[in-house]
C-alpha cells in the first residue's frame, strides 16, 4: 500500500518535513513517497474569495460538515477568505497523478493551506477515492499541539476511510455523531480531533467495516503510526513531565533516539549535532569562551558525521562556530533547546540540552548512565 503525499506551495516546507518525520518514523506495510518539489500552483482563475457577512452566515456555512477549519472567535465579519473548489483540489491529485504514472490503487494526498469550498479539513475524491487533500492551515488557533500531528493522523485516517466506507453517503451517515475514541468520530470542530488523537484507537464496529477488506499487516501499521503520534504528542503538549528520563541512544547512523518516550527522534542540523556530541562528551561541561580550545575535537567529530563539502570548508565551519566574537555557538545550542522542547515538553527537555547561563560553563545534566553510544560499539568492534 503506497501513500503519495504531495504540497501545495503556500505550504512551509517546514511543517511538510516535520508531517514526512512523522509518518515515516515507524516502518511497516504503508510505504510513503514524498515530494515537496511538487509544487501545484492555483492558478487566478483557481482561486475564489468568499465572503461571509456575519457569524450566523458562517455558521451556517459549517454545521453540516464533519470537520471544519475557520475559527469562531477570531473572525471579524464581513469576512473574506480565499478558497478552491474540491474539484480543484482533486484535480491538483489527479494531473500528479498521471504525470508520475502513479497506479490507480495508490493514495495521493494533496497538503495544501488553501481553504476549500465545502469548509472540509480533509476529504477523499468521491469519484477517485484514491485521491484525496488535507487542509493544513490555521491549526494552532485551535489545538495546543504542533500541526504536524493532526496533519499526519489525517493521512492514515483518510486512508482507512477509503475502505471503511463505500461512498460519501455512507461516510456522512456512518461516522461516530458521538465521539467514541474512534479514528471515526465526527470533528464538529477543529479542536475535536484531539480526542481522536489520544484514543489512536479504530472502534469495534469500525474494524469489522475494515478487517476483511484491508490486509492486516496494513491495518497493523497504521494503529502503529497513530499510537506513536499519540505518544510524542503527549510529550510535545507538556504532559507526562514528570516521566523518568529515558536513554539517549546515538545510533551508528547517528541518529538521536529516546526509546522510552516512544522512540522520539530528535533531529539536528550536522553542526549542531557535533556541538551536541562535543558536550556530551564533556560532562563536567565547557565554558563558551574557550570552545576554540576544543577545535580538534570538534573537527574529528564533524568529520565521522559529515561527509558534505571538503575538509576545508568544513573546518572553516568549525572555525566559525568556536569563535568567541560571534555567536554561531549560543544559535545553535538555542536551536537545539528548541528542538528538545518542541519534542518533549519544556521540564522534561532540560535534562537533555546544553543548559546554563550567559558567561557560565554550558553543560548537559543527564546522567551518562543514561545513554547508550551505539557509535563506540562500532569503532570498538572494528579494532
Ligand atoms: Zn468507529
Amino acid at each position: 500500500m503506497k501513500i503519495h503525499i504531495i504540497k501545495s506551495p503556500e505550504l512551509s516546507p517546514e511543517l511538510f518535513t516535520k508531517t514526512v518525520e512523522l509518518l515515516s518514523a515507524v516502518q511497516g506495510a504503508i510505504s510513503f513517497s514524498f515530494n515537496k518539489d511538487s509544487v501545484l500552483n492555483f492558478d487566478e482563475d483557481e482561486i475564489l474569495e468568499h465572503t461571509f457577512d456575519d457569524v450566523e452566515a458562517f455558521e451556517k456555512s459549517l454545521y453540516h460538515v464533519p470537520c471544519y477549519s475557520p475559527s469562531e472567535n477570531d473572525i471579524t465579519f464581513p469576512h473574506t477568505h480565499p478558497q478552491a473548489t474540491w474539484t480543484t483540489l482533486f484535480a491538483k491529485c489527479a494531473s500528479y497523478r498521471q504525470q508520475q504514472r502513479i497506479p490507480d490503487d495508490e493514495f495521493v494526498i494533496l497538503l495544501t493551506d488553501m481553504a476549500n469550498d465545502k469548509n472540509w479539513f480533509a476529504s477523499l475524491d468521491e469519484h477517485m477515492p484514491y485521491n484525496g487533500f488535507i487542509h493544513t492551515d490555521g491549526w494552532s488557533h485551535y489545538i495546543d499541539c504542533p500541526a504536524q500531528f493532526p496533519i499526519a493522523y489525517e493521512v492514515i485516517a483518510l486512508l482507512l476511510q477509503k475502505y471503511m466506507f463505500s461512498g460519501m453517503y455512507d461516510l456522512r451517515t456512518s461516522v461516530h455523531k458521538t465521539p467514541v475514541g474512534c479514528v471515526n468520530d465526527m470533528c464538529i470542530k477543529k479542536r475535536e480531533i484531539i480526542l481522536k488523537l489520544r484514543t489512536a484507537d479504530i472502534c469495534r464496529s469500525c474494524m469489522d467495516r475494515i478487517k476483511d477488506v484491508v490486509p492486516a499487516p496494513v491495518i497493523h501499521h497504521a494503529l502503529q503510526i497513530m499510537e506513536s503520534l499519540r505518544v510524542k504528542m503527549l510529550y510535545a503538549q507538556n504532559f507526562r513531565q514528570d516521566s523518568p528520563l529515558s536513554t539517549l541512544m546515538i545510533t551508528q547512523h547517528h541518529k538521536l533516539l529516546l526509546p522510552e518516550f516512544g522512540h522520539i527522534e530528535i533531529k539536528l542540523r550536522p553542526l549542531e549535532k557535533a556541538l551536541y556530541y562535543l558536550f556530551l562528551d564533556h560532562p563536567e561541561g565547557i565554558f563558551l569562551s574557550s570552545l576554540s580550545d576544543y577545535r580538534q575535537d570538534l573537527y574529528s567529530i564533524y568529520s565521522r558525521l559529515s561527509n558534505m563539502g571538503m575538509l576545508q570548508e568544513m573546518k572553516g565551519r568549525i572555525d566559525d562556530m568556536t569563535n568567541a566574537l560571534n555567536n554561531s555557538a549560543s544559535e545553535k545550542i538555542s536551536r537545539i533547546k528548541r528542538v528538545f522542547e518542541e519534542a518533549l515538553g519544556h521540564e522534561l527537555a532540560k535534562n537533555y540540552y546544553i543548559c546554563g547561563q550567559v558567561g557560565e560553563v554550558k553543560k548537559i545534566g543527564l546522567p551518562r548512565e543514561k545513554m547508550i553510544d551505539q557509535r563506540k560499539a562500532v569503532v570498538e568492534k572494528s579494532k
